[in-house]
């Protein structure tokens, strides 16, 4: 009797916080900003052709930059052609070559009390893999115009940027705009080499000469045509990413005693080493939920068909749930979880040879909110271990994730959505690095994101084969650049 009347109770709630919460799904109101005016038109032929031009200058960052016979060579080439491709924006703005090759433009505008904007982007490009070049449909450097695509290496990677950022200006200025606050343009010539020569030299000058923006806007972040599709209906999903991961790679060194291979000891350093690897593979980060993603979920939810709603606007019930589902796939699990990759290996030098030392680096792609004190402290932990060495090898640390009410996001959500009026705009987190992150003490606001409308099978284009952009797509993400310079400005 008191079993079936504690069941019955039970059953009421749970039939009453479904009814309460699927009343409250069922009402959520969009929180998508309203599409701004309607932005420059532009003439698509052109761009296009001009952007194919840009991609055949072999502005390349190698690893070792001493591998090339004279390096800088394509990008002083590429600097004399931008400035005939793009007499407007050179005619009317100040440039400063940062690094060498590095170009840092500043257009001035009518009021300097306001605090003035920074677009990002770069001019290198990764190198095409040796032995793959026979795979592109289009060859990499030549910059070809086909089937309603523009291809090669640079294309998304990011000579739309550089380009499209110049032929924005370019199209504001034949319409006579003038900004208000200064808008100004850093484009980086070593971004895939880490960018010290150039985003960090410039984010060094900018801060020296007291320079603060309002907000940056930096590469990174797409239209993506063919993702959510059921739960959204087919509409479009602009990710301008608000954070980025940090990046840091540990080098572990692992002693021990050498000797004959006849008479080894009971662990050698190898064997240390690989315990320990192991330990960290078989320990991964505890999966989380960060802020960058909540605000991404309060962004969707109201867009959703009703289950998703539900789901998404209830993550005290359904996180968990959600949580385990982005873990379980490869390229959704880094949005959960702090990623833990070892990527080099190297101990002895012969097959009957005990080694004294062998070494590994993991390299690790952070979520916000975990400092590099933090990791080390995990991983000496999880390693234990005495005779292994850990330091730090290389670590960057972007800026905390960016705010989705203020006028950096207000400005590209407008512009995205005068172009794309079906479009949802959502925050996320880019889970590669930027230069961007070398302007973290410049703005507090630094979103990524380039305007460009593809299919997810393209992203992979991006330093990989076939990289191509679509002549429309690529037109469509010149009017958001120009649409979010004025909004921005204004
Ligand atoms: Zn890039």
């Amino acid at each position: 009797m008191k079993i079936s009347r504690i069941a019955s109770c039970v059953g009421v709630t749970v039939l009453s916080i479904f009814g309460v919460t699927a009343f409250q799904a069922a009402n959520l109101k969009s929180i998508q900003i309203d599409a701004g005016p309607e932005p420059p038109q532009i003439n698509i032929e052109g761009a296009a052709n001009r952007l194919a031009t840009a991609l055949r200058f072999r502005t390349i960052s190698h690893q070792d930059t001493a591998d090339v016979a004279l390096p800088f060579q394509p990008f002083r080439d590429f600097h004399i052609w931008l400035r005939s491709a793009f007499p407007a924006a050179h005619s009317q703005m100040e440039l400063e070559m940062i690094g060498g090759e590095g170009l840092l433009f500043r257009w001035p505008g009518s009021d300097l009390n306001l605090d003035p904007i920074l677009f990002v982007s770069h001019q290198d490009v990764v190198p095409v893999e040796p032995g793959t070049e026979a795979e592109w449909t289009y060859p990499a450097f030549e910059g070809t115009i086909a089937d309603g695509y523009i291809w090669g290496r640079g294309t998304l990677d990011v000579k739309s940027g550089v380009c499209g950022l110049l032929e924005a200006a370019e199209a504001l200025l034949r319409e006579g705009f003038e900004p208000r606050r200064d808008v100004w343009f850093f484009f980086g010539q070593d971004e895939e080499v880490m960018g010290n020569r150039g985003a960090r030299a410039a984010a060094e000058l900018l801060k020296k000469r007291g320079i603060r923006f309002s907000w940056i806007l930096d590469e990174g972040g797409f239209v993506v045509e063919d993702i959510l599709t059921a739960p959204l209906g087919g509409r479009p999903v602009a990710w301008v990413n608000t954070a980025e991961k940090a990046y840091c790679t540990l080098r572990l060194t692992a002693r021990g005693e050498g000797g004959h291979s006849s008479t080894p000891p009971t662990h050698t350093a190898v064997g240390k080493l690989a315990s320990a690897i192991h330990r960290l593979e078989a320990n991964p980060f505890p999966l989380e939920m960060p802020q960058p993603l909540l605000d991404q979920f309060r962004q969707l939810a109201p867009e959703c068909d009703f289950l998703t709603r539900w789901a998404l606007s209830n993550l005290w019930l359904t996180e968990g749930v959600l949580l385990r589902r982005l873990a379980s796939d490869r390229l959704t699990a880094p949005f959960v979880r702090t990623t833990t990759a070892a990527t080099v290996f190297h101990g002895g030098i012969k097959e009957n040879v005990v080694p004294q030392i062998a070494e590994a680096l993991v390299n690790f792609r952070i979520l916000p909110g975990t400092t590099p004190a933090d990791l080390m402290h995990r991983v000496s932990r999880l390693i234990d271990n005495p005779d292994i060495d850990i330091e730090i090898k290389e670590a960057t640390f972007p800026p905390a994730p960016a705010s989705t009410d203020g006028p950096g996001w207000v400005s590209i959500a407008a512009s995205v959505r005068a172009v794309y009026p079906e479009a949802v705009v959502v925050p996320g987190i880019f889970t590669a690095a930027t230069d961007s992150r070398h302007f973290r003490d410049l703005a507090s606001d630094v979103y990524r994101f380039s305007g460009v409308r593809l299919k997810m099978a393209d992203v992979k284009g991006a330093h990989g084969t076939d990289e191509r952009i679509g002549v429309a797509s690529y037109a469509a993400a010149v009017r958001i650049l120009a649409g979010i310079i004025r909004h921005g400005s204004g």
